[in-house]
């Protein structure tokens, strides 16, 4: 597989080496690659630029006939493409095979929308005027991307971004180098034309204001803090941004919940992906009159589930992603129990036969919503109980933290499935499903502060993408 930096259709092979570990099996590492400078990253924005016309000017029917081959290679390599996530992330192969399909998936959606980019036309306000309000490319995007879906989420913003007609400089979190090159490679053999997409590898944090100073548009998703530093420095700037940050979403078990089908929501939402999921149920709140039965039940599934190396069919939870984030969780489950919270089971790391960061799925009950548990993101198999009286308390605690990502309920009643969804402050709500695992042919994202700008994904992605172009034609011979 190509590996390096790839600026101006070309591989570039110098820079920092830096080594990319298998959270699975430290002992198991997937080899080296390099970090770029901010000189790369000077020098894949004005190849971007440059192609920029030539690629706007292509026709619809050839942009997509690209994105399609590489819908199709993503499709046809899902297993072994599974495989390489699971060794590089560390989830498990059934998400990452689910991963691999999505991202294809995504890619075909948007070689349809490279046709389907139509405008309006309308008579204007005077005699004789017509307007047609049409949409363009917004430039050079950078895209900047985290390591917990480290294909969707680049897909899920390199695919419109080209569709539209923009090239990209792709910076991927430090943590995924290599399914940055296989998207890469694939783009380059779909014959992506030299400049339009291009791979810039490093930390974040050095290459990040060179990518801003040089972009017309930045697309973001990572964590809080990180997204609120590119909103400033692009609002200074007043370039585009759209940023997809944290979530500490609520799942609400009604007593009138299925219970089994509640008990499997749960665990999903909150434990599948290793709880690293921007949507991962981290909050359940149950109403009392179903509290001791969801709980037993929720407890048995977590004791049973099986944790292990991502590589291995049978697990269902595999490790974290690296040190850092297993001393998080753990910092994490600490501080919970100086605020009070009991810890109900899990929240021990677990010793395999393999060396990595396995951390058994932990359940905390707290009484209080305002601790820091119940209201900041750990971003790991950790989740938080909290008791409710009814629904309307439900609701209240559901909606009383600052992320406003998404939200669910297991319910087998009607009003309360739309109660809910009517009063969640969530931007996307789920019923007897996990408030993770979303498709993507809808909008997807949050309302601040857990997004900012445009929503991504499906049609919403034209908003981001695209500028509007109105334009007003007088045939009167007068004015
Ligand atoms: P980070 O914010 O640490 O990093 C995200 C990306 O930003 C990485 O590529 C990182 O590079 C880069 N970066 C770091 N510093 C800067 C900077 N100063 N300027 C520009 N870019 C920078 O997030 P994580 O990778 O740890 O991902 C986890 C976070 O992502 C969680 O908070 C999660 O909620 C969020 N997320 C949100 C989603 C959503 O759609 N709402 C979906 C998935 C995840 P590098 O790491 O290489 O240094």
């Amino acid at each position: 597989m190509a590996s390096g930096l790839f600026i101006g259709g070309r591989w570039l092979d110098h820079g920092t080496r830096v080594a990319n570990i298998n959270p699975s099996d430290t002992l198991d590492p997937l080899g080296d690659y390099n970090w770029g400078t901010v000189a790369d990253v000077e020098a894949a924005v004005a190849a971007a630029r440059a192609a920029q016309p030539g690629w706007a000017a292509v026709l619809p029917e050839a942009r997509a006939r690209l994105l399609r081959r590489v819908g199709d290679e993503l499709l046809a390599r899902a297993d072994e493409l599974g495989r390489l996530m699971a060794r590089e992330q560390g989830k498990t192969v059934r998400e990452g095979r689910g991963e691999v399909i999505r991202s294809g998936e995504i890619f075909h959606f948007f070689a349809g929308e490279t046709v389907r980019n139509h405008g309006v036309f309308t008579p204007g306000l005077r005699e004789g005027f017509t307007i047609t309000v049409s949409q363009e490319p917004v430039g050079v995007i950078g895209v900047i991307t985290p390591w917990n879906l480290p294909l969707s989420i680049p897909a899920w913003k390199i695919a419109p971004a080209l569709a539209y007609g923009n090239t990209v400089v792709f910076k991927p979190s430090e943590l995924t180098p290599d399914c940055a090159f296989v998207l890469t490679d694939m783009l380059e053999r779909a014959g992506v034309p030299a400049g339009v997409f291009n791979l810039v590898m490093g930390n974040g944090r050095d290459l990040g204001p060179a990518l801003i100073d040089g972009c017309d548009a930045i697309t973001f998703t990572g964590s809080g803090p990180t997204g609120a530093a590119v909103v400033a420095a692009t609002a200074g700037q007043m370039k585009k941004v759209q940023a997809e940050l944290g979530g500490k979403s609520g799942l609400v078990i009604d007593k009138t919940c299925e219970l089994d089908l509640a008990v499997e929501v749960a665990f999903q939402g909150a434990f599948h992906g290793t709880g690293q999921r921007c949507t991962a149920s981290s909050r359940i709140i149950v109403l009392d009159a179903v509290r001791d039965a969801f709980l037993d039940k929720l407890l048995k599934r977590m004791a049973d589930s099986r944790i292990g190396h991502a590589l291995e069919e049978a697990t269902e939870i595999g490790p974290v992603v690296d040190q850092r984030q297993l001393d998080k969780d753990l910092g994490y489950i600490d501080i919970a129990r100086t605020e009070g919270g009991e810890v109900l089971g899990g929240g021990s790391v677990l010793e395999r036969p393999h060396a990595g960061f396995y951390l058994a799925p932990c359940l905390i009950a707290t009484t209080n919503n305002g601790a820091r548990i119940n209201q900041e993101e750990v971003f790991g198999p950790v989740a938080s109980v909290l008791a409710a009286h009814d629904l309307d308390e439900a609701i209240a605690i559901a909606n009383d933290v600052h992320y406003a990502l998404s939200s669910g309920i297991c319910t087998t009643d009607l009003i309360a499935a739309e109660t809910f969804r009517s009063r969640s402050r969530a931007a996307m709500v789920t019923v007897n499903a996990p408030t993770a695992g979303l498709d993507f042919h809808v909008p997807f994202g949050g309302r601040a502060p857990s997004g900012y700008g445009p929503r991504e994904q499906g049609i919403a992605a034209r908003e981001f993408y695209c500028e509007y172009k109105s334009t007003y034609v007088n045939v009167s011979g007068h004015l």
